[in-house]
Parts: C-alpha cells; sequence; structure tokens
C-alpha cells in the first residue's frame, strides 16, 4: 500500500505515520526527518538546507525529489510505504506521479489530517521536541507557506478523486481509528 499522509505543520502526521507504520507494516518516509538527520550528520545535504529549514522555508523541489526518488529505490520500500511531508509543492507531487507511473504503480490512499489553525499552533509550540523551527515566528512563516504553497497540493489529489478527510481532533488512537477507518474503504 503507497498512502501520502497529507496536512498543516503540526497536524500530527509523524505521530500518524508510526503508528500506521507499526500496524500496517509499512514503512515510513519522512522528508523532514531526512532533512533534520543530514544536518545532525553534517552531510552535504545537510549543510545545504539547515538555514532554509531554521527559518521555516521550503527546501526546493528539486533537493526533496531527488532524495524521495533515491530514498524509494530502497528494497524496504518495495511492498509499500508512507509519505509524510511529501508531496508540498504541486511540482513535486508532478514528479512523484511520473515517478510512480515510470515504476508503473500508483498511489492508493491521499490522507488529509485536518485541524484548525489555532490547534495547530497550541500543538506546535507545547509539543517541546526542541525543534529549532518551533517557535512563534518560525510556526507563522510554516503555516503562510502551507497556505501559499502546499494547500494546493490537496486540490491536485482532489482532483484525481483520492483524497480521504481524516478529522484531526481529538486523542492519538481516535484519529487512528478514523485512518483505519478510511484506509479499509480506500
Ligand atoms: P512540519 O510538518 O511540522 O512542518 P516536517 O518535519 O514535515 O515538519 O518539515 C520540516 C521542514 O523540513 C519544513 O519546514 C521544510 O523546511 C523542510 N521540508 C520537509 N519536507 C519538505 C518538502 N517535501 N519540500 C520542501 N521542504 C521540506
Amino acid at each position: 500500500m503507497k498512502i501520502i499522509l497529507f496536512g498543516p505543520p503540526g497536524a500530527g502526521k509523524g505521530t500518524q505515520a508510526k503508528k500506521i507504520e507499526t500496524k500496517y507494516n509499512i514503512p515510513q518516509l519522512s522528508t523532514g526527518e531526512m532533512f533534520r538527520a543530514a544536518i545532525k550528520n553534517q552531510t552535504s545535504l545537510g549543510v545545504k538546507v539547515k538555514t532554509i529549514m531554521d527559518e521555516g522555508r521550503l527546501v526546493p523541489d528539486d533537493i526533496v525529489v531527488d532524495l524521495v526518488a533515491e530514498a524509494l529505490k530502497m528494497p524496504e520500500y518495495a511492498g509499500g510505504y508512507i509519505l509524510d511531508g511529501f508531496p508540498r509543492t504541486v511540482p513535486q507531487a508532478e514528479a512523484f506521479d511520473s515517478l510512480l507511473s515510470k515504476n508503473g504503480t500508483s498511489l492508493d490512499a491521499f490522507l488529509m489530517l485536518k485541524v484548525s489553525e489555532a490547534e495547530l499552533v497550541n500543538r506546535i509550540l507545547s509539543r517541546g521536541e526542541g525543534r529549532s523551527d518551533d517557535n512563534p515566528e518560525k510556526v507563522k512563516v510554516r503555516l503562510d507557506v502551507y497556505n501559499k504553497e502546499t494547500a494546493p497540493v490537496l486540490e491536485y489529489y482532489e482532483k484525481k478523486g483520492l483524497v480521504s478527510y481524516i478529522d484531526g481532533f481529538g486523542t492519538v488512537d481516535e484519529i487512528f481509528s478514523r485512518i483505519e477507518t478510511a484506509l479499509g474503504k480506500s
């Protein structure tokens, strides 16, 4: 099964992706986590993206697309995967589509985690993960970027009839059971 887990920053994508990973035994691929690991390990990729991420802006599409395309070649993703944080722009979605069709495969589900903006800000500022982009000023930038550049990705998949809306308000388990219901239908 190939799943895109979509939603604004702070919607809980990472938490739910890990639960899907455990229950359905399909690995998660998080571009944000890959970039954070690159920064921590001071790789050339990490050096390139550090300032961009710290500012809450998006890493350029070509860098992200190359990273994902390379990662998905690994045997662990052959049986499916959950994408968390990708695609985040329409050009990324288009590039991902051509990658899928080149491999003769297609997406099974696009899950949109819906959470109100006030709740997002609350969650990000109280999660205390020590991320350099989790402060009020950067959260505002990330939400603006989401509204301008990432929200159109939802329309892109909406046109393909692939979107399942998940109410992202509630406990982690309540939200997960809504995801299970949506996946059962797709
Ligand atoms: P969140 O969803 O809370 O913003 P992520 O871990 O998904 O957290 O992303 C953190 C940062 O990593 C983003 O603000 C951006 O700078 C970078 N990033 C992650 N994924 C992408 C992507 N697909 N395209 C561009 N930038 C990305």
